[in-house]
Parts: C-alpha cells; structure tokens; sequence
C-alpha cells in the first residue's frame, strides 16, 4: 500500500476533546475518525488493526467447536419480552418507537440465540449448540470518554453455548476461558481471570479478562502470584491481606476489562421455553453460557499498554502492516526503491510505503506515530538492494539484503 494513496493521514494536533491515550494516538495516527463521545469510524489502518484481531479470535473459537453466524441488530420489542429485559435492561438499552411498533438496537444477543436454538434444535443429541457471531453493540454510556475503550456503538466479537446439563456447560466455559486468556496472550495483552458481579446479565458471578492498566476504569485486587483475582465491586478479601499459599500480599489495580463470560443456567430458557427431550424423552431447559470479547476495546487496550511520547508500538500479530517502508535522498522513481516494494510484497509481506515527497525526518516521525513494528529504509547510500532494518522498540538499525529483509518478515 501507497501511504499517498492511503485513506487517512497522521495528524500533528493533538484532539482537544480525548483524555485517554488510546483515543489521542489512534486519531492522531489515522486509525479512527470520531464521529461523537463513543463512536468512532474505522479508517483503512483501524480496521486493519481489528481484523487481524478478529481473524486470531476466530481461530480459537473455532478451535472448541464454535460455528460462526450473523444475527440482526435490529429487534423487536416482543423478543425482550420474553425475558423481562426490556424493563431491566432499559438504562442500557437503546429503545426506539417507529410507527406503532417498538425496537431496540442490539446490546447482546442471548434473546436472539436462544430463539435460533428452539427453532433449530429440538433433541439431546443435537447438543451442545455453540455459536458465535462479530457485530456490533449499542450500549447507552451516559459518560463515553475513555476513546474507543467505552463506545456507545463498538464492534464484539460474541459467542453462545446451549448444553443439556450444567457439568457440560461448566466444562465448555473453562474451554473457553483457556480460549480467551490464548487470544489475548496472541494479541500481545497478558489478561488475568478475574471473578466479577453480572450486571444488567446475570445475578451470579462471572468472570472478566483483566489487563492491568492505569487506563483501566475497573479496579482488582489480585495475586501476583495468579490464583486470586476480584473486581473490587464484589471483593471479600482487602488489600494487603496476605495470600493463602504464601505469595505475599494482595494487590490492589486498575485494569480495562477486555472480555467476559457468563453461566445462565437455565433461566433464559426457562422464560423463553428453549427445551429439549432427554434420552427417555422428557423435555427439559436447556442451560446457556455466553462468552464476549470487545474488539475494538481490545485494540484501545494494546494502544494504552504499547506506546511511547512517540507514538503507538503495535505487537506483531495485530499490526496494520509488517513493514512500514521509506526512502530517502531520494525522488522515490528510482528503480531500487520500487523494487524493494515489489520484492517485499511479492514474497507476501503487508508493506506500507511511504512514496510522499516530505522530509526524512516527517517521514520517519510517521513511522513512529502510526508504530509498525519494523521501519526499513532505502537509499542511495544504503545501497542497491539493500535495505536499513529498524525496529519500533529499538534506535539500533542494521543493513540487510532486500532477500533478507522479506524472509524475517514473511516467516
Ligand atoms: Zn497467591
């Protein structure tokens, strides 16, 4: 990709309105565009950024046996209904009249799911039911300001298991909490299992996937040593008490909450009459879980854990590009610099090259700012078919061949 040619350029000004580093670096960099408090567009380098998250959450949750479906977002009131969630979610709830007829805008789908599961499946054998789905949620926030960590309007990643017992369930959700703590572990976040309240969801406890962050509007206390950890609103323990099994005292952070799972049981299906017939052909609730994974918090969360005063320091794995290309001294038409380009892409590595004729020093401002991983430059005095490697974490810079640059970067 030509950065002349590319949607959304770096910007120098700082955004007056943002307090959360995430939402200052991502604008400046030319990831997002906002449109209010809580809504912001994905630009091409964004969305890049969202779909390399979204593709290693798809492997893995196609790895414990999940299919993945579209649901709607648009719902009719009825639907609601049957759980009582219209009334008890209502602070959350974008709800709307049009004509005679109410709606809402998707806040999660558990209602949607479950009217899948007992139009689709009616017998024992046809579970456990695991789906999941990449779509968006309208949350009412009445205070939206930590960028793109507290949307009204973000992109979730959302899946839903039916099971016929509650050990089956049980069983499933600790695949999936192995699952998660993978995906996060590959996108670069080290995220703790932490025991939460429920929320607008569920009366019983659930766990959320904690990052440690100053950012973080959340506060667990944990163990370092990993087998304690509580979000502070339903903690039974302070900090400072010594752990258990010896590890020292507990702490007490701030984290961003970049994922959550829950255990219904069987009071959804109960209300909206979601069975099954056993072996001897009694029917019987089916019990649910329900398991999400923000994707576009997830990509402010690695903004506020990877960045310097330059700019942002993707990991690897998400990046928008693996190599962030520019020449220097030079016009950009002399033939080394457009085979360099082509030599890298050809050998399939996702090049962005900086083809504008601006000053080495803005150029490589840029680099920083928008904070690919590897900088390689070419020029007349680096040489004809050699590049200059320079990696985002370090001032160290190398002279390689173009053939050992695309290897490093393409394996
Ligand atoms: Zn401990």
């Amino acid at each position: 990709m030509r950065y002349s040619q590319l949607f959304g350029k770096t910007s120098r000004q700082v955004p007056k309105d943002e307090t959360a580093v995430n939402a200052k670096l991502l604008l400046r960099g030319g990831f997002v565009d906002k449109l209010m408090a809580g809504s912001y567009s994905l630009m091409p380098l964004g969305l890049r950024v969202v779909k390399k998250i979204e593709q290693i959450i798809r492997e893995e949750m196609n790895a414990t046996g999940a299919q993945e479906i579209l649901m709607p977002l648009l719902h009719p009131k009825s639907i609601w209904n049957e759980t009582g969630r219209w009334e008890t979610a209502r602070e959350v709830m974008y709800q709307f009249k049009k004509g005679d007829r109410e709606y809402a805008l998707s806040f999660t789908h558990e209602e949607i799911l479950l009217d899948l599961v007992r139009k689709h499946v009616q017998t024992y054998h046809e579970f456990p039911v695991k789906l999941y789905h990449f779509s968006t949620k309208f949350r009412n926030e009445p205070r939206a300001k930590s960028g793109v960590l507290r949307g009204r309007e973000f992109l979730m990643k959302d899946l839903y298991s039916v099971h016929t017992s509650q050990e089956d369930l049980d069983k499933y959700y600790e695949e999936v909490a192995d699952a998660y703590i993978t995906v996060f572990e590959r996108i670069g976040l080290k995220a703790l299992k932490v025991e939460a309240a429920g929320g607008v969801f569920t009366k019983e406890h659930t766990h959320e996937f904690q990052v440690l962050s100053e950012a973080g509007e959340d506060e667990i206390i944990y163990c370092p040593g990993g087998d304690f950890a509580q979000n502070t609103e339903i903690a039974t323990v302070k900090e400072g008490k010594q752990c258990d099994l010896g590890h020292g005292p507990l702490l007490k952070v701030k984290a961003i909450e970049v994922g959550n799972i829950f255990r219904f049981g069987t009071v959804y299906s109960e209300k909206m009459n979601v069975m099954f017939a056993d072996r001897g052909g009694t029917r019987k609730p089916a019990f649910l879980g329900s398991y999400g994974i923000g994707l576009t918090r997830a990509m402010g969360a690695i903004v506020e854990i990877y960045h310097d005063e330059r700019g942002i320091i993707w990991p690897a794995a998400v990046s928008p590009f693996d190599a962030h290309l520019v020449h220097v001294e030079d016009s950009g038409t002399e033939p080394w610099v457009k085979e360099a380009y082509d030599k890298l892409t050809k050998g399939g590595v996702e090049v962005l090259w900086d083809d504008r004729q601006v000053s080495a020093g803005e150029k490589f401002a840029d680099c920083d700012l928008i904070g690919i991983p590897v900088r390689l430059v070419v020029s007349k005095k680096v040489g004809e078919g050699k590049v200059e490697w320079k990696e985002r974490t370090s001032d160290k810079t190398t002279i390689v061949d173009l053939a050992t640059a695309v290897k490093k970067l393409s394996s």
